[in-house]
């Protein structure tokens, strides 16, 4: 069993990684951002309750985010583990995963930071925003707002997962390939 969390500000690179990482461990890639854009494109009740919120680069409530959550992680029991990319994003995220996973006899197994500088990451997703059509990816500010945010709110994952060893950093930047070769090298490490 390998549970990992990919970890990262915004356009760090997580989702491109987490896609064919979950392929070659065969895990199941829950995103957070992306079931949130299913529900709003969809517009469910959900999905409706996180598009304000996401509209202005925040993060949606940690009940309704740990909820969509739980309800993914259960939809899944015989799986071999999970990658997860943009969750946790909170220290209550982290602990309610903590939860979940210990009452499935399991744990994090290890939380993987990909580092990407600043300047590079407005300037990633302002190119990203040119072809997602992603409201939060257009605008410069709301950009700064979701750098903010996981500054603040975000960063306090890694202290509270390092503190239990779990952590480990590596280059972001670089090729697609380079980089999936760091991931590989230090989950090939993970029992
Ligand atoms: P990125 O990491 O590129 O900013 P995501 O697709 O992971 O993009 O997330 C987009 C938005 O979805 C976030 O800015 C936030 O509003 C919401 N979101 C995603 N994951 C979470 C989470 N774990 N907790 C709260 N809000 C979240």
């Amino acid at each position: 069993m390998i549970n990992l969390i990919l970890f990262g500000p915004p356009g760090s690179g997580k989702g491109t990684q987490a896609v064919t990482l979950a392929e070659k461990y065969g895990l199941i890639h829950i995103s957070t951002g992306d079931l949130f854009r299913y529900e709003m494109s969809n517009d469910t009740p959900l999905g409706l309750q996180a598009k304000s919120y996401m509209q202005k680069g925040e993060l949606v409530p940690d009940e309704v985010t740990i909820g969509m959550l739980r309800n993914k992680v259960e939809a899944h029991p015989k799986s071999n583990g999970f990658i997860f990319d943009g969750f946790p994003r909170t220290v209550a995220q982290a602990k309610a995963l903590d939860a979940m996973l210990t009452d499935k006899t399991q744990e994090v197994s290890a939380l993987i930071a990909l580092e990407v500088d600043d300047d590079e990451i407005v300037a990633r997703i302002l190119n990203r925003g040119k072809t997602s059509s992603r409201a939060d990816d257009n605008d410069e500010s709301i950009i700064r707002n979701r750098i903010n945010v996981y500054n603040r709110e975000t960063t306090p994952v890694f202290d509270y997962y390092a503190q239990t060893g779990k952590t480990k950093r590596i280059n972001g930047i670089g090729s697609i390939e380079d980089i999936f070769d760091r991931l590989r090298q230090e989950i090939d490490q993970l029992s």
